[in-house]
């Protein structure tokens, strides 16, 4: 097997698309490589070695090494270095580099090589022997941590004790002598704590070094990052070995993080951070404040410290023609990290930048007008999902804003909640439904389980590339980052900030948008869905092929549901309509009447209520497709169950609450779910299907003498299993209709269907097609339906299916293609077999995930419905399975 691939000397074995085989970041090294533009040589062993090191046990295989001998060989010939040796010592990186990006979450060792000896020739050849000793330091903290698995605060307590008994408040301000010093501290806190030393041979480091990499795929926060992010375990990591450049060579030397665009907002400006005599590390970990690249940011920022571009601006014009050429090139915003070696550019990553919701619309709508890409390339690049985000509510300006300090805005949106301090709080609040504020000095990936079930995330320390910040964005989670005037106390649990100390479960608002922290709950604006979200949505809709509808019962969500550009609505669930104030009373008047003439004067009561519900959702739906569901859920779910509350009901009903009781207790039911509900109710009660019909029928004729905008309703009955059962009730809707429309004596067209929740509805689709008037596949009860899982008490094991791999993801969020989508699929093709253009939709929650929606559209349906603040998600989605 081919393992290993050489890049550098202005040519690369492999290239952009070999991803799969190089992992993200070797295929742009070589690729960048192929460009010609400035990169150190180095090699990739293929993310097949991974699978290789994990089925050999844990240990490389043979013909690797000889294959990483040869390529250093290579290395060594372009530098003019030699691995190991004690003149001019080659020294090497060795980095992760997954198929997929995993910011911060495997392992990295920098400055491997070096030894006793070799320092000394470092420094001699470098004319800088405080630039040796400063290597090696972290050679060794780095080697330390992730390869021997000591403590990473071990020697960041040291260091802080010399930093202190020295009187320095900086790292760089350690002289050569002072760094020795604390090397020999290092080298002898890894001997106390683990018993052997610090390895000398450098053969050994690098094998330790490929090993630990290779290891960290398997580590739990890269596990838990592929999690969240659908990454399959199989397709493990490749590992870049390269030679070191070093932007802490003195002060012509830096390393920095940019965007070719600000990640942000999309704003078409070169982005970054860099810190002078520094190595990559300390950028990303927040340990010292960032410097801005470009001039104009640094004035936006208000920082005092030169920018790159005063500071170096022969690099900085480099850099910047650089990264006109890779975004030209590869044709989207890049992320990238680069090293300046004693005023020499040295290029050491480039991938597609992550970016906000807000910046990816920006984005894709800037590129296509430039012509760089075409406008079904925008609407592919921007993810569903991330839409949400934009959704989300901003501080409204007009609020009292009380400031109590103030930060990065590393994450736009804002978020209100309880204080917490760790990761372990947040996700146990958020089991408990509680809303948090995560707050940390500054978050490692270690807390990527609290950042995800926070509202919100504040840090003290770091910059707009920390880890918090990128995770943040990525997630589509607010966060300030770097307050530096807000003390986070950890050990008593304090957040003191404007002479004031806030405790856990205090309330804070962060605003990710501004960076500024305040206290309480502040009044929040609603998104604005015009600009580059509205080009994007224009470009998607013409793309689509099924409509999209929504899921509503009140005028409010309709409402909200036509903003986001809802082509009607393709389930209103009525029950849901007799829950609120008075009307539950009557309801349960209704349910507890000893006989029919009692339920019908309760249903007298209720026909004029859900009368002029569907008259509002006729007119705000303005002549769109309305589809009423008759009542669902089994009747007990109306009723009062504890004695409090059978006390009041029946004293507002005039009732013996001792016979209410006895009633409460008859309409129990052991399974409700499979129980006396959907149709069912229809078949033993038709009083009610007979009221609820009259009322969407008297609320038509309404709409079409009112508005003059014809209502076409599309009645539809649930839980069906049986043509007999939509039989029985289609003929009472009928009857109904008959009557209504004769006395009306206007034309109304309607429609009667069925729900397909049931597998038997699925296999008997084309015997029920001949009553139906359209299918509307109800996922959720199907889902249940089919795997024998109850929906409402799955949560408490389906994490841990997902956590054993049992299942890959949770199929009551995203459809089961397998089980559920091939009784969709029979249902879909028996149904049109009988009844040709036969109207298809999906009301389940699966219309509002965008893997589901693909397989819609596949599966030829006519359209997808969903809560209204998914409708924005499911229009894109739908665009790009069509497009
Ligand atoms: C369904 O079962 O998918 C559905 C839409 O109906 P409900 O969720 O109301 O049972
Ligand atoms: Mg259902």
């Amino acid at each position: 097997t081919k393992w290993v691939y050489t890049f550098g000397g202005g040519k690369a074995e492999g290239a952009a698309v070999d991803r799969d085989l190089l992992g993200g970041k070797g295929a742009n090294l070589a690729e960048m490589c192929n460009l010609g533009l400035p990169v150190p040589p180095g090699l990739t062993i293929i993310t097949e070695a991974c699978a290789g090191y994990y089925s050999h046990g844990r240990s490389i295989p043979d013909d690797l090494k000889a294959q990483v001998r040869a390529g250093i060989t290579r290395i060594e010939e372009i530098t003019g270095r030699v691995f190991g040796d004690n003149q001019r010592p080659l020294l090497l990186s060795v980095r992760s580099g997954a198929r997929a990006s995993m910011p911060g979450m495997m392992d990295t060792v920098l400055n491997l090589g070096l030894n006793d000896h070799s320092v000394q020739a470092l420094g001699h050849d470098a004319g800088d022997a405080r630039f040796a000793w400063d290597s090696y330091r972290r050679f060794i903290q780095m080697y330390g941590d992730v390869v021997m698995g000591l403590d990473h605060e071990i020697f960041e307590e040291i260091l802080e004790d010399e930093k202190g008994r020295l009187g320095h408040g900086q790292d760089t301000e350690l002289s050569a002598v002072e760094w020795q010093h604390v090397i020999s501290l290092y080298k002898r806190a890894i001997e106390e704590e683990l018993g052997e030393s610090f390895p000398q041979d450098p053969e050994v480091q690098l094998w330790g070094a490929i090993g630990a990499v290779f290891a960290s795929w398997m580590n739990a926060r890269a596990i838990t990052y592929r999690h969240l992010h659908n990454i399959p375990a199989e397709w493990g990591t490749a590992v870049n070995v390269q030679a070191m450049v070093f932007g802490n060579l003195g002060n012509s030397s830096a390393t920095g993080v940019a965007f070719t665009r600000n990640p942000s907002t999309g704003e078409n400006e070169l982005y970054g951070e860099f810190l002078v005599n520094a190595q990559g590390e300390d950028v990303v970990a927040g340990i010292r404040t960032p410097q801005n690249i470009t001039e104009a940011s640094r004035l936006a920022s208000g920082s005092d410290k030169p920018s790159l571009e005063k500071l170096m601006p022969e690099a900085f014009e480099q850099f910047c023609t650089i990264c006109e050429t890779l975004e030209r090139h590869y044709k989207d915003m890049q992320d990238l990290e680069f090293t300046i070696e004693r005023g020499t550019l040295w290029m050491l990553q480039t991938r597609s930048g992550k970016r906000t919701a807000k910046a990816a619309l920006k984005i894709a709508v800037d590129m296509a007008e430039a012509g760089l890409i075409t406008r079904h390339q925008a609407v592919t690049r921007i993810d569903p999902a991330s839409l949400d985000q934009l959704l989300h509510p901003t501080i409204d300006p007009r609020a009292r804003r009380d400031i109590i300090g103030s930060g990065l805005p590393a994450s736009p949106g804002a978020a209100t909640g309880e204080i917490v301090f760790t990761s372990e709080e947040a996700v146990l609040a958020e089991k408990e439904g509680r809303k948090v504020i995560l707050v940390r000095v500054e978050t490692s990936p270690e807390d990527i389980h609290g950042m995800h079930a926070a509202e919100g995330i504040l840090t003290s320390r770091g910059g707009m590339t920390s880890h918090a910040a990128v995770v943040a964005r990525g997630m589509g989670i607010p966060c300030v980052s770097g307050a530096g005037n807000i003390r986070v106390d950890l050990r008593n649990e304090l957040l003191i900030a404007a002479g004031m100390t806030l405790k856990k479960g205090d309330v804070i608002t962060i605003d990710g948008s501004s960076g500024q922290v305040l206290k309480g709950e502040i009044p929040m604006l609603q998104p604005e869905l015009s600009g580059d979200f509205g080009r994007i949505m224009e470009w998607a809709d013409k793309s689509r092929r099924m409509t999209v509808r929504t899921n509503a019962e009140t005028p409010a969500d309709a409402r909200a549901a036509r903003s986001f550009g809802a082509e009607g609505i393709g389930l209103c669930r009525t029950e849901h309509m007799f829950f609120e104030g008075e009307r539950i009373n009557v309801m349960r008047e209704m349910i507890l009447a000893a006989d029919e003439a009692g339920r019908r004067i309760a249903l007298d009561k209720l026909l004029p209520m859900q009368r002029s519900d569907f008259a509002e959702l006729f007119s705000i739906m303005h002549g769109l497709p309305v589809t009423i569901r008759l009542l669902d859920p089994p009747l007990h779910e109306f009723l009062p169950k504890t004695d409090e509350e059978i006390a009041d009901v029946a004293g507002v009903l005039g009732m013996n609450p001792a016979d209410l009781r006895q009633r409460v207790d008859a309409l129990h039911e052991f399974n409700p779910m499979l129980g006396h509900r959907g149709c069912r109710l229809a078949i033993s009660y038709p009083e009610i299907c007979e009221m609820q019909a009259r009322a969407i029928f008297e609320a038509a004729v309404e709409a079409a003498r009112e508005t003059g905008a014809p209502v076409v309703p599309e009645i539809m009955v649930p839980l069906v299993g049986l043509k007999s059962e939509l039989d029985y009730v289609k003929a009472c809707i009928d009857a109904v209709a008959k009557e209504v429309i004769g006395e009306a004596g206007i034309e109304i067209e309607y429609l009667v269907g069925t729900m397909i929740e049931l597998p038997r509805a699925a296999l008997r689709a084309h015997v029920i097609a001949e009553s139906a008037d359209f299918f509307s596949f109800g996922t959720n009860d199907l889902t249940q339906t089919t795997f024998g899982i109850s929906r409402d008490d799955a949560a408490q094991f389906l994490n841990t299916y997902i956590q054993k791999g049992i299942v890959e993801q949770d199929p009551f969020v995203s459809l089961d293609f397998d089980g559920v989508g091939e009784l969709i699929q029979i249902a879909a093709e028996r149904g049109r077999r009988t009844k040709n253009g036969l109207k298809l939709g999906i009301c389940g929650e699966h219309g509002g995930d965008p893997a589901s929606i693909r397989f819609c559209e596949q599966t030829g349906l006519d359209y997808v419905s969903c809560s209204p603040f998914r409708v924005p998600i499911a229009r894109l989605a739908a665009a790009q399975a069509a497009i």
